[in-house]
């Protein structure tokens, strides 16, 4: 079900639902521009035909100028090719996140090599294996690369592409500095924590990259937020303090679970996880909940907390005795500087 509503002068709402998935939801939004119009996020692969109906009577006799895909998930990009040969946009991605198709065909066409040495045990890695190849299937299209301060003019504002790397290495937002209005993708939720996942990728700290993010949001200063999931929001600030305790908690978490040398699944059993035990998630969120494992695990890494070794072909996490305690005083100068 598809349901718009006008939320600016110049953006309307477009909330689809899914019901198959937890997710539920996602919302895109169709700003007018002055010259056609920008569609962010296209939604999920099962509702795009819907989509398209609804896009042909909102933009009537207007042309859609592009598709800017906010980051790879798929609640996001699922509907995007089905647009794109509706409409023949642009459609419009950060390079960061275009590279993470390249790394899934790599992984897909390696038989899932590189998920054996991250610990996956074997019926998961089929399990992820499968998601990358329906994945791959609805995001083997041209896209044009992002790489931030782009802007787009509509009537009412002047919307800049924001990056805020950490839900995904190429995770952009769309913000309207004059009126203070962000469109935060998954980066910023109301009613969620966003998962932090880890990335292969050379130099990229997934979550001191979120704990960044995070800070530039901050200092952007929006007053009213348009999320991906849930409703419209403020309190950006108290949002964020949250933000940074939720994630100062999962690292004391995972810390405590590396004891004297835990594998990767193991640190993962010792999280308290939002959807409930490690073991009792579904494959996907399995999946997810090793990748912001694997993030925490790489940020205690590179704060000396944690060490890595090889024990029988995989890797042991275990603690190097600095101590927990200093993880406030990492984060808060996170929290100071950015
Ligand atoms: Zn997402
Ligand atoms: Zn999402």
């Amino acid at each position: 079900m598809i349901r718009a509503e006008r939320v600016l002068e110049d953006v309307v709402r477009i909330r689809v639902e899914h019901p198959g998935t937890y997710i539920g939801h996602v919302n895109l939004y169709l700003i007018e521009l002055d010259d056609g119009r920008l569609l962010v996020d296209s939604g999920f692969r099962q509702t795009a035909g819907e989509l398209v109906e609804e896009l042909r009577r909102l933009i009537g006799g207007s042309r859609l100028e592009t598709v800017l895909l906010t980051h790879i998930h798929n609640d996001h990009t699922g509907g995007a090719s089905e647009v794109a040969t509706a409409f023949r946009p642009k459609v419009r991605m950060h390079q960061r996140d275009i590279d993470v198709i390249g790394f899934m065909r790599e992984t897909v066409e390696g038989g899932g090599r590189q998920l054996k040495a991250l610990g996956l045990d074997d019926s998961l890695r089929e399990e992820v294996l499968g998601f990358f190849r329906f994945n791959l299937q609805h995001l083997s299209m041209g896209y044009e690369p992002l790489v931030g301060g782009e802007e787009f003019h509509s009537r009412a504002g002047r919307w800049m592409v924001v990056p805020t790397p950490g839900h995904t290495p190429g995770h952009v937002t769309l913000f309207d500095e004059r009126r203070r209005v962000l469109i935060s993708g998954d980066h910023l939720l109301p009613n969620e924590t966003s998962n932090v996942s880890y990335y292969p990728m050379e130099g990229y700290d997934a979550l001191r990259s979120y704990l960044g993010s995070l800070v530039l949001t901050e200092e952007l200063g929006p007053e009213l937020v348009l999320p991906s999931h849930g409703e419209p929001f403020g309190n950006v600030r108290e949002r964020i303090d949250y933000l940074f305790l939720h994630h100062e908690k999962r690292l004391r978490e995972a810390l405590a679970s590396t004891g004297d040398g835990n594998s990767l699944m193991g640190v993962a059993r010792g999280i308290s996880w939002s959807r409930g035990r490690f073991d009792g998630l579904g494959p996907i969120d399995r999946w997810l909940a090793l990748l912001e494992t694997l993030a925490h695990l790489q940020f205690l890494i590179n704060g000396g907390f944690v060490e890595t070794r090889w024990d029988a072909g995989t890797v042991v996490y275990a603690a190097t005795g600095r101590d927990a305690s200093e993880i406030k005083e990492v984060l808060e100068e996170i929290r100071r500087r950015g």
